[in-house]
């Protein structure tokens, strides 16, 4: 019989890109960086990635964004689109396009203003999506350092982020609308994803310019870059054309729901972002560092030796953003910020610095034994927010209900020997957090001290009392009448709320008595998340005892 070689079909050709082309290159994840180093993910601090250190709360009720998730979007978006419109102060919603991020949104004027044979030109160093975007639809680019009219005659699209990403530098409305005049057969696409931390929005300009369009999004300041949720603002009938060649559902309903939500209320982390980002500037300028004033949520750093600095911060879990001739810095909670600035060389020293470390009440404990690795950034005046991530989902939830009460904010990541019992990693977590209210408390002068609260769930009833003297006594007594509640068993909440108290030098009391173990654990979570933030509100009288300071 004769043999036939068999035919490996080759793959369908692509259609073709220029060879410039790359695909965008997303910074390497958490657990490999991790591995890379030898240390667990808890320990790992990342400053590369431009968005806050805490997520966006969803201002609807979750359960209604899900519940129809077997139907498509309403397609034409109209709520989302109204939303946008009233908070970037147009009047027409007819003049917002929508998209999955201001990602989707560049690609899709790229596909409608750019082809071969068309001219994209990008004001840079800047987000390298333009370039990729106007590659993949086959247009010639040039990269230009400033917004010349002479240079980009020849342009279709002109690319200018605002304040530009990796710089944190703004170019003023005026500068933009006199290049915008000077080319009207030129689109000028102004992206204005860091408005909100410092830049001057052109938003007003589009009523007047039809070659305009601005970019936003709620990845940024809104905290809600995992939502994918951009949107764009144009003449209405530069709209219509970016519109005509979307996607027809490029957003999921609970995107697009909490998105129109949170622009119709919008509660941003801008003003600590700001306050961290100018602070850090500060101390870098301080050590000898130079770098340019930044109006977006990160700092720009320029040096000679960037990579290797950026390695050398890598080593001990400080993630930067990695450039040629530089490095940026996205600010976290203060206590975070200040473990980078103690590693570049730029931490604290004099009493008035650590003064001013005090004023901040915030701390940032990383720990590992054999058994558990974690790490807890808390900021004690902060708005209630908590991201907790232990591998035990109860837990989660009384620390998130714990810190909502409690008005700090924390984000606490850890990874324990889950597979052994849940014993190490609830008491280290509560020991830690601890010691993270220990230290971002300092020397307590000027708190309230005592403070208490009752708090009722439905049948169970909590109360917690608590004085921060440093004379470290724990009364707690939670009356559960089972062993478990999901994965969490009972019996270790007790203990690890002594250890709590015992790390912060706290004296608290709890008792917590109902028929419900979840609502017992809950009411005393809550209980004591009152108690505290009573307690560690700053007086002007200072701290009250009669023997003096505490
Ligand atoms: N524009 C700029 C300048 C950015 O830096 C980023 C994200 N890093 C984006 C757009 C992407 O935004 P989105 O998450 O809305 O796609």
């Amino acid at each position: 019989m004769m043999s036939m070689d068999p035919v490996t079909p080759g793959a369908p050709t692509p259609r073709e890109t220029p060879p410039a082309f790359a695909p965008y290159r997303w910074a390497t994840p958490l657990a490999d960086i991790a591995a890379r180093h030898g240390l667990q993910p808890a320990q790992i601090l990342r400053f590369d990635g431009n968005v806050p250190p805490l997520p966006g709360v969803p201002q609807i009720p979750l359960s209604e964004s899900f519940a129809r998730l077997n139907e498509y979007p309403e397609g034409s978006y109209r709520e989302l689109r109204e939303a946008a419109a009233a908070y970037a102060g147009v009047a027409d919603p007819e003049c917002i396009v929508v998209g999955a991020g201001a990602d989707d949104l560049i690609a899709i004027i790229a596909r409608t203003y750019l082809a071969k044979g068309r001219r994209s030109m990008i004001v840079a160093p800047t987000y390298p999506v333009y370039r990729i975007a106007s590659l993949v639809e086959n247009a010639s680019i040039a990269e230009i350092g400033t917004l010349d009219a002479v240079q980009c005659r020849a342009a279709a699209v002109v690319w200018l982020c605002n304040p530009n990403n990796p710089t944190g530098e703004k170019l003023s409305p005026a500068e933009i609308a006199s290049f915008a005049r000077a080319l009207p057969d030129t689109l000028l696409v102004v992206d204005e994803a860091y408005v909100e931390y410092g830049g001057d929005t052109v938003v007003p300009l589009v009523a007047e310019l039809p070659n305009l369009v601005v970019l936003r999004t709620l990845s940024k300041a809104f905290g809600l870059a995992g939502l994918r949720v951009g949107y764009a603002i144009a003449q209405p009938q530069v709209a219509a054309e970016l519109t005509a060649r979307r996607s027809p559902a490029p957003i999921t309903i609970p995107s697009a729901r909490i998105g129109a939500a949170a622009l119709r209320s919008p509660r941003t982390d801008v003003e600590e972002t700001v306050a961290e980002r100018d602070r850090i500037r500060a101390a870098l300028l301080a050590a000898g560092y130079d770098c340019p004033e930044s109006f977006a949520n990160f700092i720009f750093v320029p040096l000679a030796a960037a990579a290797a600095k950026a390695d050398e911060l890598e080593a001990r879990g400080l993630m930067v953003r990695r450039f040629p001739n530089g490095i940026r810095i996205t600010p976290r909670l203060p206590g975070d910020n200040d473990v980078l600035l103690a590693a570049l060389g730029a931490g604290e020293e004099g009493a008035a610095d650590r003064a001013a470390a005090e004023a901040r009440r915030s701390a940032t404990v990383i720990r590992t034994t054999t058994e558990t690795a974690l790490r807890i950034s808390l900021k004690l005046d902060g708005k209630g927010r908590a991201r907790v991530l232990t591998g035990i989902g109860f837990l989660d939830h009384l620390l998130t209900l714990m810190t909502f009460q409690s008005g700090a904010d924390l984000d606490l990541l850890a990874g324990g020997d889950l597979d052994v019992d849940e014993h190490h990693t609830v008491e280290d977590v509560l020991a830690a957090l601890g010691d993270a209210y220990g230290q971002a408390l300092g020397a307590r002068s000027g708190v309230t001290r005592y403070g208490s609260a009752v708090v009722p769930m439905d049948e169970a009833r909590a109360t917690a009392a608590v004085d921060l003297v440093k004379r470290p006594h724990a009364e707690i007594a939670l009356a559960f009448t089972g062993d478990r509640v999901g994965g969490l068993a009972l019996t270790l909440l007790p203990h690890a709320l002594e250890r709590f108290t015992m790390q912060a030098g706290f004296t608290v009391h709890i008792d917590a008595a109902g028929d419900d173990d979840h609502h017992v654990a809950e009411a005393a979570f809550k209980a004591l998340g009152r108690a505290l933030k009573q307690a560690c509100e700053v007086t002007s009288t200072g701290v009250r005892s009669t023997k003096g300071e505490a």
